[in-house]
Formats: C-alpha cells, sequence, structure tokens
C-alpha cells in the first residue's frame, strides 16, 4: 500500500502555505469547534497566531449528532475563514462531508478535513484524492488502525500524497470521558505509514480541564502535532463548548508541547 513504511520509509512532510506537517516541530492547529461569525473568527485567527499556531481551525459544514442542532453557516462560514486567513496569514481547515461539496469547500481552505463519521465514505475520501488538497483524516469512531490506513489509501490511490492522519479518540465502555483518545495508536500507526499523525485531545477527551494534559501526551508518544477546540468565551461556544478551551489555556498548551518535543 501507498500509505506504509515498505512502500516509503521517510517520514512524509507536507507543506501548506509557511508551515511544515511532518517535520521536526510539532504543528498546532486550532479554532472554534463551529465558525460563529466574522467577529469571533478573526479573534480567534489572531490569538492562534499571536499565541505559536500555525493552522485555523473552523467547522463550517458541521456533522452534528442531532438533525436539530446548529449545522453550521456552510458557504458563508468558508468565507468567514478565509477572511480570518487573510488578516492573519494562517493556514485554514474545514470540514467536508459530501462529494458534491469538495470542490466547493476545496475553493476556500488550505486543508480538507474529512470527518470521524465520513472515515469510511468512500465516495467523499475519492473526491477529496481527486482534489488534490491537503486532507486531514480523522479516525472513526469505531475504526480500527488498519480500516484508518485503508482509507488513507483510497485518498493516496487518487494520486493525492498529502494526507494527515488524525486520531480523535474512539468508543470504548468509558463513559467519564466523551471518546477515549487512543495514544496507543500514535506510534503504531507512525511505525506503520510514513504519514503524519495528529492527535485531537479536544473530541478525545470531550472536558476541557484534560484537553491539555491529553495534547502533552499525545506529543510525548510522537504525534506530530495536535487540533484543539478553542474560544474566547468556551462556555458560550456555539458546539462542543464542554471541552473547548480558553486562550490562556491554549497559550499553555502549546508552550508545554514544545518543551517535550524538544526533549524527544
Ligand atoms: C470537529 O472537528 O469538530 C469534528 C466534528 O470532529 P470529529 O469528526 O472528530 O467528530
Ligand atoms: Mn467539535
Amino acid at each position: 500500500p501507498l500509505a506504509s513504511r515498505e512502500f516509503q520509509q521517510e517520514d512524509t512532510v507536507i507543506q501548506v502555505r509557511d508551515v511544515l506537517i511532518g517535520g521536526s516541530k510539532p504543528v498546532v492547529m486550532a479554532g472554534p469547534c463551529s465558525v460563529e461569525s466574522v467577529e469571533n473568527i478573526v479573534d480567534i485567527a489572531k490569538a492562534v497566531k499571536r499565541l505559536g499556531g500555525h493552522v485555523l481551525r473552523g467547522g463550517a459544514f458541521k456533522p452534528r449528532s442531532s438533525p436539530y442542532s446548529f449545522q453550521g453557516h456552510g458557504e458563508e462560514g468558508l468565507k468567514m475563514m478565509a477572511m480570518a486567513r487573510e488578516i492573519t496569514g494562517l493556514a485554514i481547515v474545514s470540514e467536508v462531508m459530501e462529494p458534491d461539496k469538495v470542490a466547493l469547500v476545496a475553493e476556500y481552505v488550505d486543508i480538507l478535513q474529512i470527518g470521524a463519521r465520513n472515515m469510511q465514505n468512500y465516495p467523499l475520501l475519492r473526491e477529496a484524492g481527486k482534489s488534490m488538497k491537503p486532507v486531514l483524516l480523522k479516525r472513526g469512531l469505531s475504526g480500527t488502525i488498519e480500516e484508518w490506513l485503508m482509507a488513507a489509501e483510497y485518498i493516496l490511490a487518487q494520486g493525492n500524497p498529502n494526507v494527515i492522519l488524525c486520531e480523535r479518540g474512539i468508543r470504548t465502555f468509558e463513559t467519564a470521558t466523551r471518546n477515549t483518545l487512543d495514544l496507543n495508536a500514535v506510534p503504531v500507526v507512525k511505525s506503520l505509514t510514513h504519514l503524519p499523525v495528529i492527535v485531537d485531545p479536544s473530541h478525545g477527551v470531550g472536558k476541557r480541564a484534560f484537553v491539555r494534559p491529553m495534547a502533552r501526551a499525545g506529543v510525548a508518544a510522537g504525534a506530530d502535532g495536535v487540533i484543539v477546540e478553542i474560544h474566547p468565551t468556551p462556555d458560550q461556544a456555539m458546539s462542543d463548548a464542554a471541552q473547548t478551551i480558553d486562550y490562556q489555556e491554549f497559550g499553555l498548551m502549546v508552550e508545554e508541547i514544545h518543551r517535550i518535543s524538544d526533549v524527544l
């Protein structure tokens, strides 16, 4: 398989604007779960930039568990993300949920996000592969490592070599946390593939008090970076408030993961 270490021994390093993903320094992606307003996303983008982040995240098309929950601002949200990029120079990542929307989302973003619920949406993976945009492929809620790597293979097989894998927590019997961030997966996947691997401790634990320790743990386990949900007033976030951290907590997290990465 194209994703395997047998096919390619050296780590894949993906350049997105001026950021290297999979290089020697951990990449930091951060932003709100959902893009809320221009003012909000610009404020967050400035904080991400100021506190050492590299990529702005923000959902415009949201895969909400309930059809009655806020579904995101759609293309308007992508325009707001693009404005925030214009102002800060940060690269942007946003989720695409449907094969028919890949071309539209790719017009705006630097990285296409494929969400956990769509890890095995093969038509979507194929379209993302054809787009040639870097793809952030999240692990499915119940996806095995082998299934996850095969999902990456669908993208690679279209001739798109720019896949970033994201461990975002799996379903276990545990109910104290939203999901269980599978730290085992980090060194295991890195041994099997040359692709960059990052962790999402926000969805991985689902509770804001535990996001920073698990970000540290992910980097200590060898992750190439983290993606986290941040907001100026986390309790007021329109989605995933419980797992969203504030700017101060985010700043501390960035410092700590760099310190950890420096001793590895
Ligand atoms: C998200 O990043 O906000 C998201 C919906 O993530 P996941 O697909 O991992 O649940
Ligand atoms: Mn979220």
